[in-house]
């Protein structure tokens, strides 16, 4: 089954790491339905349409896109809804429009530090063969900051946060059946080696979301927090964020999480530790 369905108006489909397939999420209200980010390629996003047709919910009307990057939008035009986007979205979008898409222009872009190698590899896997007839989506619905859509019954909140992984980051917040679609907004700032996350940015992060009033919360590439689940992350995410502040280096911010803690950093909370340290490479915190 492509969907799972998580509340009785929602449903979401399992992120794949070949090819860096996100998750895709659908809320159904009672008038229209929502599709949540548009896919990595055609295929992606017509595996959940054509799931999305054997459920019992009004048409989907239009796509929320969680942030611009390719992964969450490139299958979007080929689901022929309109697109909801941020003007800092629309304008990473206008950006990638122009842009060619041939392993040459791929390379190039990576050589000159405006791709991720990350992403040239898993557009290389989800769109093999050089003629790629990759489809940039336009915005049908440009919107400030923040947008709220009634969907009849379930409200759909599509929310900026600020984080580490893009400027233009989004949730997806269905306020009545208390669940969250993170988009990709726990992860790393990719732009450039190595990546990194900053601290006090994480706490806010991670201190807003919880203060939202939900009981799911489902991250893009990784799998779903029930809020107790979501709660001990963040903790723990929280916990490392001092350790790392409060040191000169890696074997320093073991030192003070062993301290602060009472047990060993484990090889998880190491590559964390190590993820906010690489933040000051770049002078942030
Ligand atoms: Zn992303």
């Amino acid at each position: 089954m492509p969907v799972h369905p998580l509340t009785k108006r929602v449903w979401y489909s399992d992120p794949v790491a070949a090819g860096d397939r996100p998750v895709l999420g659908i809320a159904a209200g009672e008038r229209a339905s929502l599709l949540i980010d548009g896919g990595n390629s055609p295929a992606h996003v017509w595996e959940l349409l054509s799931a999305a047709k054997a459920l019992p919910i009004p048409p989907l009307s239009s796509i929320a896109l969680t942030h611009w990057h390719w992964d969450h939008c490139f299958g979007a035009v080929s689901a022929a809804l309109p697109v909801l986007a941020c003007q800092a979205t629309e304008r990473k979008l206008r950006w990638m429009r122009s842009l060619a898409w041939t392993d040459a222009a791929m390379e190039a872009r990576v050589a000159e530090g405006t791709e991720m190698e990350f992403c040239r590899a898993n557009i290389a896997i989800e769109w093999p063969g050089d003629d790629r007839k990759i489809e940039v989506p336009t915005a049908g619905r440009v919107y400030a900051d923040s947008l709220t859509l009634d969907l009849g019954g379930l409200t759909a909140r599509l929310l900026p946060v600020a984080c580490d992984h893009a400027p233009d980051c989004h949730v997806v917040q269905l306020v009545e059946d208390r669940v969250v679609f993170l988009g990709d907004c726990l992860y790393l700032n990719m732009d450039r080696q190595p990546w990194y996350r900053t601290t006090i940015s994480t706490r806010r992060l991670l201190e807003g979301l919880l203060a939202l009033d939900a009981d799911w919360y489902i991250p893009a590439h990784h799998g779903l927090y029930d809020r107790e689940a979501f709660r001990r992350y963040a903790e723990g995410m929280i916990r490392l964020s001092y350790a790392a502040e409060g040191a000169e280096d890696l074997p320093g911010a073991e030192r003070l999480y062993a301290a602060m803690t009472g047990r060993e950093a484990s090889d998880d909370d190491r590559e964390v530790l190590g993820e906010y340290l690489a933040a000051r490479q770049y002078g942030k915190r």
